[in-house]
């Protein structure tokens, strides 16, 4: 039977992962390893200067609450729960669309588990203060699960649902804009604080991952681990040579 890890960067305590978990259920045998608080932003960090400590957590499924980021929790949950099949991260509450790719807790730790040899998605949805309907979305996250499960082996994809879904697509993913930005604020002493924010993408290009979900349409972005930009290597590449 196929073994399937779930984790995310929102914590154990979030109705997403449980969300995802119930509908991987379908699909195969699943365990759990999440980080035991928030990791949102995290990226890809692991941990290297501190060990990891995973507690047993009550859930339907072999559950593990981790101190660690989301990059470790698959690790380790691949290590005590494995081997896994299919890595599974989220339902983020919060879109992962273009260039917050870079900074996805959630998309590293799926990205974590195709580094270590399984097949990985990564499930987000977007965030208006409001809880998502995941009862409504569950049917949604099964067929993609599906589209997932006919791919050749081993795949990363990531996918990004609107609220109220109306079709799946293929997309690209955008990277025409980059919409961080630093906000200051003042704390109550009066001191400067700084939030680093971002903002959601708009006009996204036809055919990318917020073009889709602005359509209303589930969007599936293949990625891959190779970021090399393949236009400076040729022509004409020489070892050592100034591009
Ligand atoms: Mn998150």
């Amino acid at each position: 039977m196929r073994k399937i890890l779930v984790s995310n960067d929102d914590g154990i305590y979030s109705p997403g992962l449980w969300a995802l978990a119930e509908a991987a259920s379908r699909f195969g045998e699943v365990v759990v390893s999440a980080p035991d608080a928030e990791q949102s932003g995290a990226g890809h960090a692991i941990s290297i200067a501190h060990p990891l400590r995973a507690y047993p957590h009550p859930a339907p499924f072999p559950a593990y609450r981790v101190r660690g980021t989301p990059a470790d929790c698959v690790a380790l949950g691949m290590h005590l729960l494995g081997p896994v099949d299919l890595v599974l991260s989220g339902v983020n509450l919060g879109s992962n669309l273009g260039n917050e790719i870079w900074h996805s807790g959630t998309v590293a730790a799926a990205k974590q588990g195709f580094l270590l040899g399984a097949s990985a998605a990564a499930f987000s949805v977007p965030m208006n203060g409001e809880e998502p309907d995941f009862a409504a979305l569950k049917p949604w996250i099964e067929d993609v699960l599906e589209v997932l499960l006919s791919l050749e082996a081993p795949f990363l994809v990531n996918v990004n649902l609107p609220l109220t879904p109306k079709g799946m697509l293929w997309t690209r993913q955008s990277v025409r804009h980059y919409e961080g930005l630093v906000v200051p604020e003042e704390d109550p002493m009066g001191r400067k604080v700084y939030w680093f924010a971002a903002r959601p993408l708009r006009e996204a290009e036809e055919g990318t991952d917020g073009w889709a979900v602005e359509q209303g349409f589930v969007s599936l972005t293949p990625l891959r681990l190779d970021l090399t930009d393949e236009a400076r290597l040729s022509p004409g590449y020489r070892h050592g040579a100034h591009p």
